[in-house]
């Protein structure tokens, strides 16, 4: 095929630009697809009365080296910001009560978010027998290796935190992969931690939890905004896909755009949408697999930013923010002290939260009318870390259909995107359904894409 013929991208998310803006890198002549009438899908930063607000991701984690390259070479190394040292602090809710997550072994053994026989429990994980490769739920997994307590006060919320998910639906070698690695290598995950460490070094890998929390001076919006500009009128905006079909080997795409479908030829196409919007893509070209791509779970998330005067708060904010489990039976998931990370969130004087609600353990909170849904955030701030007053800005966002969920089985969805990369040559997929739901995982889905499909330019 070489580098000639033309290249559609669908989809301006995250993924979707850095897999148009690397092909084009390579020369390769792409169009890139987008329904709305903005680019950056999740990524959406807002700037009102001195906040800076994120209503998608916040933050992201520096895993790659692909991600950190990228952001230098687009220009955005000086914009970068990283997560304030104290926001390494991170609390999770028992009891009504924040407690820091212990983060050395001195810590866990005096902290109170475990009991002692929780403790205890956890010593004993190196001397259990594996799984054996049975794809278990992560809820069942961790209870058989860490036991009930690690996963109320740890996974569950954690999972709520990261996912907006429920651990006993979340596939371990899907959702978690590296964690499910660990144990099928090294028969446990502390010995595995501790060997996989030195492995990655190898690697030049960073793993997930020492990788950097990084956002920009500007916030998360900057990131896309600037893949776009480098794109320039290779985007089509207001340009949905609503169809695609094979044509000698080509594929036809029916694109809606200015109220009217018109029709158009590519040899290659990167599909970079969520999966309701594969399925629809992909009904005539593939019923079968379309349904079953389509199935994917997308629990609805409400975002509630919150500013407040320094003043009026009880608490020392001192660090990334709260989680709260699920047995806990509060109305939020979880609350991230962004002005604690990145300062520039909010104006002298004053703090800002964003506050999650809703995902798979209460989706019905997430459709809330904004004056209960404000209700509710205000309540679990109130309790967790006390106001002496009413905040000075509420900004709401709802994601009805939030973030892919790798539930039992996904990983046989995995290898549909797979097979139909083998069966259909030119036809390629990318985002945040193939490899982690995260932002790092979905620019990296798009490199591992492109890469393929270099490859198999040459
Ligand atoms: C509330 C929330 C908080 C999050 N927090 C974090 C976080 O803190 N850290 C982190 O790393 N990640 C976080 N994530 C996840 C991360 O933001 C996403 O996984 C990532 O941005 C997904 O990018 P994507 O390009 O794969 O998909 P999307 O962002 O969903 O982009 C898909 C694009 O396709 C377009 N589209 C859809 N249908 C069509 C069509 N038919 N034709 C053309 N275009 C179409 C859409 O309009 C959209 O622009 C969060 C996500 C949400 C929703």
């Amino acid at each position: 095929m070489g580098k000639t013929g033309k290249t559609a991208v669908i989809g301006a998310g995250i993924s979707g630009l850095c897999a148009a803006y690397w092909l084009n890198k390579h020369g390769i002549d792409v169009t890139v697809f987008e329904k709305n009438t903005r680019v950056g899908g999740s990524i959406i930063t807002e700037k009102e009365d001195g906040y800076l607000i994120d209503l998608g991701p916040n933050s992201a984690l520096e895993t790659s080296v692909e991600l950190r390259n990228l952001i230098d070479e687009i220009g955005l190394g000086k914009e970068k910001v990283y997560g304030n040292e104290i926001s390494n602090n991170r609390y999770v809710v028992r009891n009504g009560q924040l407690h820091a997550i212990p983060m050395s072994p001195g810590k866990f053994i005096g902290t109170r978010l475990f009991s002692a026989r929780a403790k205890l429990r956890l010593f004993k994980e190196p001397f259990i027998k594996p799984t054996n490769g049975n794809d278990l739920s992560l809820a069942d997994f961790v209870r058989y290796r860490l036991g009930d307590e690690f996963l109320d006060y740890a996974i569950n919320p954690f999972v709520a935190g990261v996912y907006a998910g429920d651990p006993e639906n979340l596939s371990t070698a899907a959702a978690f992969p590296k964690l499910y690695a660990l144990e099928q290598k090294y028969g446990s995950f502390i010995k595995g931690t501790i060997k996989g460490a030195r492995e990655r070094k190898k690697r030049n890998e960073v793993a997930k939890d020492r990788a950097k929390l990084f956002s920009f001076i500007s916030g998360m919006q900057i990131f896309p905004q600037t893949l776009a500009e480098k794109l320039g009128d290779r985007i089509k905006t207001g340009a949905g896909i609503l169809n695609l079909t094979e044509l000698s080997g080509k594929y036809k795409l029916h694109i809606r755009q200015d109220g009217q479908v018109r029709e158009d030829i590519f040899d290659r196409i990167v599909i970079s949408v969520p999966t309701d919007e594969q399925a629809r893509i992909l009904k005539d070209l593939t019923p079968g697999n379309a349904q079953r791509i389509g199935e994917t779970e997308y629990p609805p998330v409400g975002v509630v930013f919150t500013g407040f005067r320094k003043k009026d708060i009880l608490r020392d904010l001192d660090g990334f923010g709260y989680l709260i489990p699920k047995v806990e039976n509060k109305q939020t998931l979880g609350t991230i002290w962004s002005s604690t990370i990145f300062p520039e969130r909010a104006p002298e004087g004053y703090a800002a939260f964003t506050t999650f609600v809703g995902g798979s353990r209460q989706p019905e909170n997430a459709e809330l009318n904004d004056e209960k849904l404000t209700e509710i955030v205000l309540s679990d701030l109130k309790a967790l870390i006390g106001l002496k007053d009413n905040p000075v800005i509420v900004r709401i966002k709802r994601w009805p259909r939030a973030i892919p969920q790798y539930t039992m089985g996904y990983t046989e969805i995995q290898r549909i995107y797979n097979d139909l990369e083998d069966k259909f040559p030119g036809l390629y997929f990318a985002g945040n359904y193939r490899r982690g739901i995260g932002m790092g995982d979905s620019v990296l889905s798009a490199h591992e894409t492109v890469q393929k499909m270099i490859t198999q330019s040459e």
